[in-house]
This record gives C-alpha cells, structure tokens and sequence, in this order.
C-alpha cells in the first residue's frame, strides 16, 4: 500500500521540537543526578487514560516497604492523586492544561516540592498518553508502559516508541481481553519484538494478579 511519510523539515513544528527535547534531555540529566546524590530511585509510568497506571501504583506501594511519594501528572484533575493519597502516599499533582505528557522541568519543579532526604521512592504517572511521554525522559532510573487489553489487540504495535525504551510492561486488564477480542500474549509478543529486553508481565490490577512478579522485576533492575 502506498504510504505518505514527510520528508525532514516538512512537519512544522520539527525544529522547535528538536530545541525543546534538547533542554528537556539536559534538565532531566539533572534531575537524575538529584536523585542519585540523594539515594532517591523514580520510576515514570506511562501508558494511555484508563490502562490502569493508577491501579498499578495503588499495588506497588502496598508492595513495596519503603518510603514512597507520587507525582501525578493529569490534564486538570486530581482523581488520581486523591486516590493515591487515601493510600497514605505523599503526593504532588502536576497538571497540565493542554500538555499531552509530563516533562523533565516540571518534574523538577514537583522533585523541589519533596523533602528528598526522607524518601527511598519516587514514582511519577505520567499523563494518559502512548505516543507523546516517550519524548520527554524525566530523569527516572526506569520505566514503566502499562498498557491496557481493553484498549486495542494492536495498542502495542500502533505505539512502538513508547516500548522501545520500556524497562518494564504490564499488560493489564488481562480478565477482560477476550470481551474485547485482544489477545495478551499476542500483545507481550509485540512489546518484545520492539524491544526484546523489556521485561513484560500478564495483570490484573484489581485482583493483583502478575503483580508480586513485576513488583520483583523492579526491584531487580533497581539493585534492591
Ligand atoms: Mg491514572
């Protein structure tokens, strides 16, 4: 079939974006170096409106026995922080506005807002997003992609950047998979045909299920 792909220059916004990941890769390098003087990890957890990053966190943190904040980044709510608060989880809503995604500046403004010295964990949702928060590198040791079954069987194909630099993948809402026709160890198979050293896990955010294996996975690629 015959494809349209724009020659370089031909988007109009390429070279504002360019300049704009430039400083965002250099302010991230420095949120980063923070947190590793302060013997802070953070994990950013990407993936679209309604795959299930909040659950995931909710699941981490009663997990994980160690100091733990959240940042949420969301267009102009605070659901999600309001929920992780009720878990008794520091946390610092970020929104915004129009932004489809979170950036390495406004981390820094949020990472400020944290008593850094008192924490072992930062984890970071990202805004509802599959394409965009791939750009934007915050700083964060690792990464996270939740990506739901409910969204699409080809949610994984039609969103390659996001997995190419995953350190991690949940395939989540695996109970309601054949409702929708997806098929989770498809979905797996093409996380890791993008990007074979993720490590992917089969979840159920609400039951747990494939929870206590990723939650080990973390905690090994941290050195924990
Ligand atoms: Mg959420």
């Amino acid at each position: 079939m015959e494809v349209i792909e724009p020659e370089e220059g031909e988007i109009f916004d390429i070279e504002l974006d360019e300049n704009l990941q430039k400083e965002n890769l250099r302010i991230a390098e420095e949120n980063k170096k923070l947190l590793r003087e302060k013997g802070v990890n953070a994990v950013d957890v990407m993936g679209s409106v309604g795959a299930g990053k909040t659950s995931l966190i909710e699941r981490m943190v009663e997990r994980l026995d160690m100091k733990i904040a959240v940042i949420n980044g969301d267009l102009t709510t605070t659901i999600d922080a309001e929920r992780l608060r009720a878990k008794g989880v520091e946390t610092i809503q970020i929104n915004t506005g129009k932004e489809c995604h979170l950036d390495a500046n406004l981390v820094r403004k949020a990472l400020s807002n944290l008593d850094l010295d008192s924490l072992d964990l930062v984890l970071v949702e990202n805004v509802g997003n599959l394409i965009c928060p791939a750009e934007f590198p915050l700083g964060a040791e690792l990464r996270i992609v939740v990506v739901s079954a409910a969204e699409s069987p080809w949610a994984v194909s039609k969103h390659p950047y996001i997995f190419l630099d995953a350190d991690i993948v949940a395939i989540n809402k695996i109970d309601v998979a054949k409702l929708v026709g997806s098929d989770p160890l498809k979905m797996k198979e093409d996380v890791l045909s993008i990007n074979p050293r993720a490590d992917v896990f089969l979840t159920n955010c609400v039951t747990g299920q494939g929870v206590d294996e990723l939650v080990h996975s973390l905690k090994n690629r941290l050195g924990l």
